[in-house]
């Protein structure tokens, strides 16, 4: 299903370090990576927002500062990708510059993606990036994460990230062409497996047959990445990234495996704000503001009249009307107190009323479900 990803809205792309550095000589393949931006830049130009979570700072980094061959220390690998990670953010924005393309890098912990204060302020620079047209360079921040608080492997950070973006498709490029049924060296028959549409125990079985990359992640975290993708609704892709052009080339029908998820990104998170979540307080909004919801708006500070409940910003909350029936629930982009003090007031006023210059929205359209 190759359309999957020419008609995705919004792309998240994951390159592994093998695709990326060449182990002999510690640089970017050049050539191919030349490739994988034209491949990127042909999705821009069809109207996608692409997202790149890229592996590679250490392989970069460990050859500069000298390291030997073989596994490294934390701390070892966490100096070579501060020094790595430079050369990755510099190949992209290069590359990409020549399609006219303006790359933004983040670096994420662990924390910024489970906190749900960070976690809301990471996904709203995203989004801002996105809507600037630019394309967000993504890794772990691997000089500070620490062993016991990291994500180690960026198939699940990229997971992560689709499902915090709301992206529709998630694509792993690695040096396996997708998921086997049997481990294909020196076993003739074993085949891909084209699409899986839930990640049962069986399928976790056959991860431990295909060997992957240098990079940390293995089958094993592709298979959690793909949880986390599918529940949130978005599909997601392994395939063989060592070939030029490899989107392009999954595009064009070449193996892989899909796996392809049950709803959509928003009903999944919506699901998820609506279900999931124990509400900490309730904001009551006046006539106006109900309206305003229904008609698909934002929840502006000016339409509330009390604030309940003790809760923190990103927290989800019950909106109810003037007669106390819930008409949503959504996540707050303030914490209690602060929406008790700007409550009535215009967006405008908010500045003055608490020091800083925080959301328009008391919550977003986007983080809301009517009830
Ligand atoms: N964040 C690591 C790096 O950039 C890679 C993690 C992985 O191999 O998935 O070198």
């Amino acid at each position: 299903m190759p359309e999957r990803l020419s008609k995705a809205r919004r792309l998240v792309v994951k390159i592994g370090s093998a695709l990326l550095v060449d182990e002999a000589t510690g640089a970017i393949r050049r050539d191919w990576f030349e490739s994988l931006a034209a491949d990127i830049a042909a999705c821009r130009k069809r109207g996608q927002e692409v997202m790149i979570v890229s592996s590679g700072s250490i392989a970069l980094g460990r050859k500069r500062l000298g390291f030997a061959r073989g596994l490294l220390k934390l701390e070892e690998s966490q100096a070579a990708a501060a020094t790595g990670q430079i050369q990755l953010a510099h190949a992209y924005e290069e590359a990409l510059a020549r399609h006219g393309i303006t790359v933004a890098q983040i670096l994420l912990t662990l924390d910024d993606t489970e906190q749900r204060r960070r976690y809301l302020n990471a996904r709203s620079t995203l989004n801002m990036l996105l809507r600037q047209g630019a394309v967000p360079v993504i890794n772990e921040n691997d000089t500070v994460a620490t062993s016991e608080i990291r994500y180690g492997d960026n198939d699940r950070l990229a997971g992560r990230v689709a499902q915090m973006t709301g992206a529709d498709c998630l694509v792993l490029l690695s040096d396996v062409d997708g998921l086997y049924d049997a481990d294909p060296n020196g076993n003739p028959d074993a085949a891909i497996i084209p699409e899986v549409r839930e990640i049962t125990r069986e399928i976790e079985a056959m991860a431990g047959t295909t060997r992957s990359d240098y990079g940390t992640g293995g089958m094993v975290t592709k298979l959690k990445a793909g949880k986390i993708a599918l529940a949130a609704g978005c599909h997601m892709v392994i395939a063989d990234g060592h070939r030029m052009n490899p989107l392009a080339a999954v595009q064009g029908g070449g193996p892989c495996t899909w796996f392809v998820p049950g709803g959509n990104p928003r009903t999944a998170r919506k699901q998820w704000i609506a279900g999931t979540l124990e509400p900490s307080g309730s904001l009551t909004i006046d006539d106006g503001a109900v309206k305003a919801l229904a008609a698909g708006k934002s929840l502006l500070p000016a339409g509330v009249t009390a604030v309940e409940g003790r809760f923190d910003r990103g927290e989800a909350v019950i909106v109810r009307d003037a007669a106390g029936t819930e008409v949503g629930r959504g996540l707050c982009a303030y914490a209690s107190a602060d929406a008790r003090r700007i409550m009535g007031y215009k967006s405008r006023e908010i500045e003055g009323l608490l020091g800083y210059r925080g959301r328009d929205e008391m919550i977003h359209r986007d983080d809301l479900v009517m009830a």
